[in-house]
């Protein structure tokens, strides 16, 4: 997985921690619009749609960036779908594996496009969705696997997200305005390229009769060797054979690179070799480091053994696994020292508990044009406590 590659640190380079609590995630503001003009340009050579997948980013106090560029978002929830009404405006999706009549009630109040995952989900909600006006799609899938890591492939056997050709008969489709696939995770144009070609073989008749069709999220467009060349042909190649608008909706390709985690050393330690504690925790505050796994990178610190000094670094949790991994360091860690950890603005303040009660990390934004760091959020015993009776 690519995730951990070396992205953002130059950015990360530039912004001065000296004074910055800790821990606190930090958006450099140039990062992310820098993907976002990419992601505008990509809208306007292809006239395809791109929405911001909420569940990978969704750190409102940046939304005033996102609107210049991005059509709206998708959302995984009613209240995802609730924060792109209130805090971003433009369109708003919505796919959920399944909704009940409560939140269906309220769905249709926020989001204009509705995508169900099965032929039942769209008869249970049919009459709510047409009488509010709003679109309706079906989640397809078309089997065609990418993605090499089961917890992230939609594509896999015995999936529940989509709908099969075996499960679906023309009748279904009756009133559905929409086809909607995601089976991509961190994949090049190279991989929607053949996953297209799935879903054309599969529910290309189908096509037609739609008036969109959305090609989900996945794409890691903002990435250095991303070819946006190919992706950009796929989509129009797409469009000028159907003459049908194509939504995109990334997640995490809307904030590559673009933000930090900043972590202080808490104590140091041998116990068969040298350990640190940090003020932050893997399972807390960067649950993708256990979940996926992978190793995030740190500025100025290396591979275990290729600097002078080796540290197991490890989370303020009790729990044994909460250990981000093993680096290396020109000289000794000290506590005080302030660490600080590349790529972690997507799938981490989504994604955080306050498991233990650690304090979860500020949220703050650098502005590269004057250098300012902005918190624009503090956390602290009540976001603990509020979230239990
Ligand atoms: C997760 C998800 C996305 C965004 O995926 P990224 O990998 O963050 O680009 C988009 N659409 C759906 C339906 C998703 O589940």
């Amino acid at each position: 997985m690519s995730k951990g590659a070396n992205l953002g640190e130059q950015m990360a380079r530039a912004i001065d921690i000296s004074r910055l609590e800790t821990p606190s995630y930090v958006t450099d503001l140039g990062a992310l619009e820098a993907n976002l003009k990419l992601l505008r340009s990509v809208q306007n050579r292809s006239g395809c749609t791109i929405l911001l997948a909420l569940k990978g980013f969704a750190q409102w106090s940046t939304f005033p960036l996102v609107r210049k560029y991005l059509a709206g978002a998708t959302s995984s929830s009613v209240a995802e779908a609730r924060l792109a009404r209130e805090e971003l405006g433009g369109e708003v999706h919505a796919y959920a594996p399944a909704y009940s009549e409560g939140e269906m009630a309220e769905l249709v109040t926020l989001a204009d496009h509705i995508v169900l995952n099965s032929p039942a989900q769209w008869r249970r909600h049919r009459a709510v969705i047409q009488r509010a006006g709003r679109s309706a799609a079906l989640r397809v899938n078309h089997e065609h696997q990418e993605v090499e890591v089961a917890l992230y492939d939609p594509a896999g056997a015995c999936s529940r997200l989509g709908t099969t050709r075996a499960n679906l008969k023309a009748e279904d489709l009756e009133g559905l305005d929409g086809l909607h696939f995601h089976t991509l995770c961190q994949t090049n144009s190279d991989a929607l390229e053949r996953a297209v070609a799935a879903f054309e073989q599969k529910f290309g008749e189908f096509i037609p009769q739609m008036k969109w069709v959305n090609f989900g999220g996945g794409h890691h467009i903002t990435r250095p060797d991303y070819d946006v060349d190919r992706l950009v042909r796929v989509l129009t190649e797409f469009k000028a054979k159907w003459h049908v608008p194509i939504y995109l909706e990334p997640g995490e390709a809307v904030a590559l690179g673009a933000g930090v985690l900043v972590a202080q050393v808490m104590d140091t330690f041998h116990n068969g070799m040298d350990i640190a504690i940090l003020d932050t925790s893997a399972t807390a505050h960067m649950p993708d480091v256990l979940e996926m796994p992978y190793r995030p990178m740190i500025v100025d610190a290396g591979e275990p053994g290729a600097k002078p000094h080796t540290y197991r670094l490890g989370g303020m949790t009790c729990l044994a696994g909460d250990v981000i991994g093993d680096y290396s360091f020109d000289r000794p860690l000290e506590i005080g020292d302030k660490l600080v950890f590349l790529d972690m603005a997507h799938y981490t303040m989504v994604k955080t508990s306050t498991f233990n009660g650690v304090r979860l990390p500020s949220i703050a934004t650098h502005d590269p044009a004057t250098k300012l760091i902005t918190v624009h959020k503090r956390f602290g015993y009540r976001d603990y406590r509020d979230r239990l009776s």
